[in-house]
């Protein structure tokens, strides 16, 4: 049998598959490029071509540019496409829309890069589908033991509580605007609540694509259309607004952030943050350590993020486990 590293190499621009001739979300322009997801450290600029699921292919032409890419080919979820002697096969990973998990099968050998990933149902977006492997790669944003994410809906909950509350202040929630954003907002009405909801306008255009592609957000009315206060309102701003001058024009604001990263409390004191809601669109520990497992894989390459805990963990579980320092990626979507 070929071992993995003879056909999946680390080069400067990442994760290279060699008798396909492709990077998987490569850190540097390249001829070709898989790309998982539409974030900005797996999806960035001038790839000769990239193949992505439909969603990914339209986050990315809306977020960098029609001609961001030489050449843009979608592929659906489950449908194997042959390149080289490699086939490729795109499944839901279940972490924004459109993300997708990279099935390659070479020599009889089947590696799955998992990108990044969840197993909580999020309603904007297909639910992770496990894929049996013999090598599985992957993230390990939240790879420490102390992060356990706990219910979506228990801090949903605290938010609608909070405003109840403080009837006279605006709520002001952080959330990055590719994913986190929308995911809010279905929460949000999935709890029952129907007000308009706010938004920056940065928020508009990624939201925007959500609708177009099928979601059903309610009524969303943008901040500068509505003038100022918003007492008693849910007003949603990317985590740089949080602080800004913007945020001047709002009723005495209670400031929240939504992230897996809320789990740190000395990260919620730092930004400033009153109401920190834990809502990741990362797997926790016991996500990592459930979906490694039921891979059946043997081999398992660790990335993104605290890579240690995990290795080292694994090792104890009897598998193969390695870091691989891959350049270029930060938490910043979180
Ligand atoms: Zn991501
Ligand atoms: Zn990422």
């Amino acid at each position: 049998m070929i071992a993995f590293y003879e056909w999946l190499q680390l080069t400067e621009a990442g994760l290279y598959c060699a008798p396909g001739d492709f990077h998987i979300d490569p850190s540097r322009p390249v001829n070709r490029a898989v790309i998982t997801h539409g974030h900005s450290d797996h999806a960035r600029y001038g790839h000769g071509a990239v193949l992505a699921t439909p969603e990914t292919v339209s986050i990315m032409k809306v977020r960098l540019g029609e001609d961001s890419a030489g050449l843009f080919q979608s592929l659906e979820y489950g449908l194997p496409l042959r390149h080289g002697q490699v086939t490729i096969t795109l499944h839901p990973a279940g972490h924004i829309l459109g993300s997708a998990q990279v099935e390659l099968n070479y020599q009889g050998q089947r590696a799955v890069v998992s990108g990044d990933y969840k197993r909580t149902p999020d309603p904007t977006c297909k639910r992770f589908e496990l894929v049996p492997c013999d090598l599985f790669v992957t993230e390990a944003t939240f790879g420490l033991p102390v992060f356990r994410h706990g219910r979506d809906m228990d801090e949903i909950g605290r938010l609608l509580e909070s405003r109840r509350s403080f009837p006279d202040r605006a709520h002001l929630v952080g959330c990055y605007g590719l994913g986190k954003c929308q995911r809010l907002i279905a929460l949000l009405r999935q709890a029952g609540y129907d007000r308009p909801i706010y938004l920056h306008g940065a928020l508009k255009s990624m939201t925007d694509l959500y609708t177009a592609l099928g979601q059903q957000f309610g009524d969303l009315v943008l901040v500068s259309e509505a003038g100022r206060g918003l007492a008693g309102e849910i007003v949603l701003c990317p985590p740089s607004a949080l602080k800004d001058r913007w945020s001047r024009r709002l009723a005495d604001p209670v400031t929240a952030f939504a992230s897996g990263w809320m789990r740190v409390r000395g990260r919620a004191r730092q930004r400033g943050v009153e109401l920190p809601l834990v809502i990741s669109d990362h797997a926790d520990w016991p996500q990592l350590i459930d979906t490694i497992a039921e891979t059946g894989a043997e081999e398992i390459w660790v990335t993104h993020g605290r890579e240690d805990a995990l290795v080292y963990q694994l090792g104890r579980m009897g598998k193969r486990a390695r870091a691989l320092a891959l350049l270029g990626r930060e938490d910043e979507e979180d």
